[in-house]
Formats: structure tokens, sequence, C-alpha cells
């Protein structure tokens, strides 16, 4: 189940990755197989119509080889212009209208750059499906000898625009949702993450504290970390050094708090873990363990060998303790342990 999972996902990325190329092959092939069938059906001037937009389609996808978003809104037109001259060859009992507005949702999918032009093409494509059947009705414009050939095949021409058409807003619909629900995720990963360290920010430890508080009866732990004589490292090795290092750091972090736990950027080369469940002698003796892990780092930068170490302090908190106060404390104690001469966890 897991692998079709991942076969299915691995499909649609690749099919919205080539959206636009596959949009014009479908188009091609949609009037290919009508040239034919009016061509059997002895229609000859919609076969015609229909080669000449395999033509425009040959044009964008063999000669031009452009999917670009530009030939996206040529091919917006084409469909309209083939719409409206099917509509009146063969009257509104065919159902070419609907592809105008099948369209009309589709194209907000396939030009997503152009923003409100898109709005203004809808629009358009509205108010040539009303002005076309209005004429078509209130001039009774028809081609008697075309509708007369065409009459046989009505319900399944009908039926066959219907089903593309349907086709086509569905799939519009479920990639936009699919690319709705990307952007979802990287919104909602921003707002918790810190972008240079990938570690949880300040704003998602608040928020979770204050969720575990109300929802868990559990003793919590709060370590405060910070790295010693990290400006040194600046301005000896430079900035961009000490980003390596502030990242290597922060995956030793992450590891150490593991999924139950929270690993935090608090701020420049401050960090904290959250333990939700949790005493303090057990964190005491993970900090311990983080610390010599860090101490033992390497982190290599421009051929340099940069090595740090670390100070924690930590805090303990009941389900009724006032987090903030407990974060005070983890502080204070981090104070006393660079005080006490740095690279030490103090309880
Ligand atoms: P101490 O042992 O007392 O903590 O000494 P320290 O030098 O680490 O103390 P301090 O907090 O004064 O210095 C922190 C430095 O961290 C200052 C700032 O330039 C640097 N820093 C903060 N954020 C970043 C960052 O994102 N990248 C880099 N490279 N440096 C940062
Ligand atoms: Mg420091
Ligand atoms: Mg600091």
């Amino acid at each position: 189940m897991e692998k079709l999972r991942v076969i299915f996902e691995k499909t649609v990325d690749w099919i919205t990755e080539k959206r636009n190329l596959l949009f014009l092959v479908a188009c091609f092939i949609i009037h290919a197989v009508y040239a034919g069938v009016f061509f059997l059906m002895d229609i000859n001037t919609l076969a015609l119509l229909n080669i000449f937009s395999c033509c425009f389609y040959f044009y964008y996808l063999v000669i031009k080889k452009d999917t670009s978003e530009k030939s996206m809104l040529a091919t917006y037109f084409e469909i309209l212009l083939f719409s409206v001259l099917s509509e009146l060859a063969l009257g509104p009992d065919y159902g070419f209208y609907l592809y105008i507005i099948g369209m009309s949702a589709t194209i907000f999918y396939i030009i997503p750059s152009y923003v409100y032009k898109r709005f203004l093409y809808q629009f358009i494509g509205i108010v040539i499906v009303l002005f076309l059947e209005g004429t078509i009705i209130i001039a009774d414009i028809s081609f008697p000898d075309i509708q007369a050939a065409a009459k046989p095949y009505n319900s399944v021409i009908f039926l066959a625009n219907i089903a593309i058409t349907a086709s086509l807003v569905l799939t519009a619909a479920f990639f936009y949702s699919k690319e709705l629900d990307i952007v979802w995720n990287n919104l909602k990963y921003n707002t918790n993450h810190d972008a240079l360290t990938g570690l949880y920010n300040r704003r998602f430890l608040e928020s979770k504290i204050q969720q575990f508080l109300k929802e868990k009866n559990t003793n919590f732990v709060i370590c405060m970390i910070d790295i010693d004589f990290f400006k040194k490292i600046n301005d000896t090795y430079g900035h961009k050094a000490g980003d390596m290092v502030l990242t290597n750091v922060s995956a030793c972090l992450s590891h150490t708090a593991g999924n139950d736990n929270f690993a935090v950027r608090w701020g420049g080369e401050e960090f904290i873990i959250y333990f939700p469940n949790m005493e303090q002698y057990e964190a005491y003796l993970i900090m311990e363990r983080l610390r010599k892990q860090v101490e033992g780092m390497i982190t290599e930068a421009d051929g340099e060998k940069i090595r740090v170490t670390i100070t924690a302090g930590i805090a303990a908190g009941t389900p009724n303790s006032n987090y903030e106060k407990v974060i005070k404390r983890a502080d204070e104690k981090l104070y006393v342990g660079k005080q006490q001469g740095r690279n030490q966890v103090v309880v």
C-alpha cells in the first residue's frame, strides 16, 4: 500500500511538473480524434477545423517546442476560437460551449503568474459564451447541411464534450489543491522552524509548551544551551564558518532531542531543548552526553578544523509551573556555568 502511495505521489509530481506539455499533447490528441471522427461522418468543414487546431498544437509542441505560460495563453484562445466556430456550425446542442466554461476554470491553474490578468481572460471567455449563445438564438444562425450530417451523432458528441471538459476541470482542481497543500506545508514549516539550522523556533516552542501544559499532566525540563566564546569563532574564521558551526551543533541537538522532545533555536547561538515528560536527573545525563559530543565534534571550514564547547543550564517544572519562570531559571543556571568556566552542565 505504501509503495502504491509513493508511486502515485511520484506520478502526480511528474504530471504537475510537465502539466503544460501534457496539456498541449492532450489537446493535440483530442483534435486529432475529432478530425478523424468528423471525416468519417463526412463533415469535412469541422474535420478541417480540427486539423487546423492540430497544426496549432504541432507548431507549439514540435516546431517551437514552447510549453511556457505564453503558449498556454495561446492555447486558451485557440480553444475559445475552436469552440465558437464549432458552436456556430453545429448549434448549442453539442456542448462545444462547455470548453469555454471549462477553460475559464482551467486557465486559473495553467497561467498562475498572470495573476489579475487571469480574471480578464476568464471574463472574456464568459462574455464570449453569452454573446455566442445569444447570437445563435436571436439571429437563428444555422448551417442545415452540417447539422443534418451531425444529427445522428448528437448525443455521442455531447457526452464526449461533457466528459472531456469535466475531466479538464477536475484535473485542474486536483492539481491546484495539491499545489495549495505544498504551499501550506512550506508555510507551516517556515512558521515553526529556523531557516539556518532547521531547528524549531521560539514561536513554536512557546505554543508547544502551552499546549502540553494544557493537555498533559507531566513534569517537564527546560535546558538552555549556549555556545562558548562563539564571537571568537566568527572573528577568527568568519561569519560563514560560524554559521557552519551553528548548523553542526544544531544537528547534534536535534539528534539528542529525538522525536519526543524539541530542540529549539532560542536566539543567535542560544538553544533550548524542551523535554515535555522528564525528570531533571534524566535530562542531566542526556545533556552531559550532548556536551561531550559537541566537545568532540569538528567543523571543517576553509581547511580549518573548528572545535567548540557548550554550556547548559537545566531547570525543571511541574504541570502547574509558569514556563517562562522555568526558562528564566534555566538561563540563570547557564549563567552560573559560564561563570564557573564554561563547557559544563549546571542543574
Ligand atoms: P560566551 O561564552 O559568554 O557565550 O561568549 P560568546 O562569544 O558566545 O557570547 P555572545 O553571546 O556575546 O556572542 C554571541 C555571538 O554569536 C555574537 C553574534 O555575532 C553571534 N551570532 C549570533 N547569531 C549568529 C548567526 O546566525 N551566525 C553567526 N555566524 N553568528 C551569530
Ligand atoms: Mg555564547
Ligand atoms: Mg549567547
